[in-house]
């Protein structure tokens, strides 16, 4: 089968690059594994091209009304909404994940925008009258300039719009820099800005990889940095990003836990462990990898877990599968490394992914379910990040086993405790060090007028995502202090300001 590949590349000032790449990506299709897409990558000068264009449209922007601006964000929360369905389809056509996971990522990048509609009341500052005689003061939010975001393959929708539409509502320019595995979504979603009215350049797309983060890393008119990734790359760039003096967020890498206290509903907590440790094939950055069963329940869970993976579908996200494939070829291969080390190292093989059913191409990126039994805190399986879908067990003998294990793994993104014991819940809660926390929740992604963001190696940086966070990372503030005097009033006095 021969598929036509298509050339992508960078979107700037409202229009698609017209230069000629030094360099070039291939992209996947994961589940037919052909090469569908050439990706340019930007060079160090492409770069410069880019920020140049959004570092002039900034000023403009950066002055335009509220009032305008929030006319711009319901028309593109209009127009996202409208394209839900093709922004999808480009999802799962490099990606993988299944289109019913593809529209949800989008719908919950929708509501970061519709957040963002709300930034007249958000940007309000505060004003206190009369702090001295006739002296007022008050505080404003003014934009940054340009602000980076550079974003993982995982969900290459819905992350970009964790950060664009904040960063533009307070006035901003954005530039982009999506996974080079699966570019296409960020592109669309960049052009629907034009459309509802953006002005050129304010929102630009620069494809690439080191090359490109490096200088986006360095380059002065670059104010902030917004980063998705591995920990790794994360701790890098919030490194290399604040040495140049650039404000940053970097969200990283994630082993969840989801413990199931003996008191739980263990037919809800079978489902939510199947749901959150297989959807997105497990490549998500709230998937739950580590299942902490507090014994005595642990050979009943699990049998009501291996009952439902047995109904599972792998296959053609196209083709209404329950799972898809791995993003890559080299992901699937390191992945299934993974299952061979948890054989090697001890842990019992209760599902083998490797001789799953698939609906879909041979060459396709394939692993199925796998669920693994009596794993131990030393084994790979359990301290490594293996971001595909492979479930790992962890039998415990008490409350505070479970908690310790929590708390003693250098990640905290998210967590979940599964109980009806309301007292139990309180305390998890209070006592978990992990940035988001489920009660019976297996994926406690917060709405968008939270903050999303982890603790210890899931986050470099103190600022989370989205949430009044958002509105804080993308502003400065400014505090003026104002004397408007009668104009009888006057006299020199080279003392120090108090207050009369
Ligand atoms: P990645 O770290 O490989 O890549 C992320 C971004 O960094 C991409 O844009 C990539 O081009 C760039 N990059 C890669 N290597 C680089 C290098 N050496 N120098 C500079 N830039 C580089 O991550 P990924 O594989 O695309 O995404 C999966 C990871 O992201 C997982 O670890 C997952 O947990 C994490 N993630 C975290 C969150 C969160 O909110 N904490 C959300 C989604 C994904």
């Amino acid at each position: 089968m021969s598929t036509e590949i298509k050339r992508i590349t960078h979107l700037v000032g409202g229009n698609s690059w017209t230069g000629v790449a030094e360099r070039t990506s291939k992209v996947y299709n994961p589940a037919t594994g052909q090469v569908t897409g050439e990706l340019d990558l930007a060079s160090a000068a492409t770069v410069d091209e880019v920020v140049k264009v959004a570092h002039e449209a900034s000023r403009a922007w950066g002055q335009t009304s509220l009032t305008k601006r929030t006319q711009v964000l319901f028309a593109y929360r209009e127009l996202v909404n409208q394209h839900k369905d093709e922004i999808a389809a480009l999802i799962t056509a490099e990606h993988g994940k299944v289109l019913s996971d593809a529209v949800g990522e989008v719908t919950r990048g929708l509501e970061v925008i519709e957040f963002a509609c709300g930034i007249p009341h958000l940007l309000k500052g505060g004003f206190s009258e009369g702090v001295s005689t006739k002296v007022d003061v008050y505080s404003i939010r003014q934009p940054l300039g340009v602000s980076a975001v550079i974003s993982p393959f995982n969900f290459p929708a819905m992350v970009p719009m964790w950060f664009v539409p904040i960063a533009v509502a307070c006035g901003n320019s954005v530039v982009i820099k999506p996974s080079e595995k699966d570019p296409s979504a960020a592109n669309a979603m960049a052009g629907l800005w034009k459309e509802a009215g953006l002005p050129d350049g304010v929102v630009n797309v620069l494809h690439g990889d080191k090359e490109a983060v490096d200088r986006l890393l360095e380059h002065p008119d670059i104010k902030s940095v917004s980063f998705v990734g591995s920990t790794p790359i994360a701790k890098y760039v919030y490194e290399n990003g604040t040495r140049n003096g650039k404000r940053v967020q970097a969200l990283g890498g994630a082993k969840n836990h989801m413990i199931v206290l003996p008191d739980a509903d263990l037919d809800l907590a079978a489902d939510a462990a199947v749901n959150a440790g297989f959807g997105s094939a497990g490549e998500r950055c709230m998937a739950i990898s580590a299942l902490v069963a507090v014994e005595p329940i642990a050979d009943e869970l699990i049998g009501k877990i291996k009952d439902r993976m047995a109904k599972l579908k792998t296959g053609d996200g196209t083709r209404g599968c329950d799972m898809g494939p791995l993003v890559t070829g080299p992901h699937r291969d390191k992945v299934v490394g993974y299952v061979a080390a948890g054989v090697d190292e001890g842990a019992e093989l209760t599902v083998d992914g490797r001789n799953g059913d698939v609906d879909g191409a041979a060459e396709g990126f394939w692993l199925a379910p796998t669920l693994f039994d009596k794993v131990t805190p030393e084994m790979s399986i359990y301290t490594d990040e293996i971001f595909g879908p492979v479930l790992s067990v962890v039998r415990v003998p008490s409350y505070d086993a479970a908690l310790d294990l929590v708390n003693s793994n250098p990640y905290g993104n998210g967590t979940a405790i599964f109980t009806n014991d309301g007292g139990a819940a309180r305390r998890f809660q209070n006592e978990v060090e992990v940035g988001m926390v489920g009660v019976n929740v297996p994926i406690p992604v917060p709405m968008a007028y939270y903050s999303f963001g982890g603790w210890k190696n899931s986050l470099f940086g103190d600022t989370h995502a989205h949430g009044m966070d958002g509105v804080h990372f993308f502003t400065r503030t400014k505090v003026v202090t104002s004397r408007w005097l009668d104009p009888s009033h006057g006299g020199i006095n080279l003392g120090f300001p108090t207050h009369d």
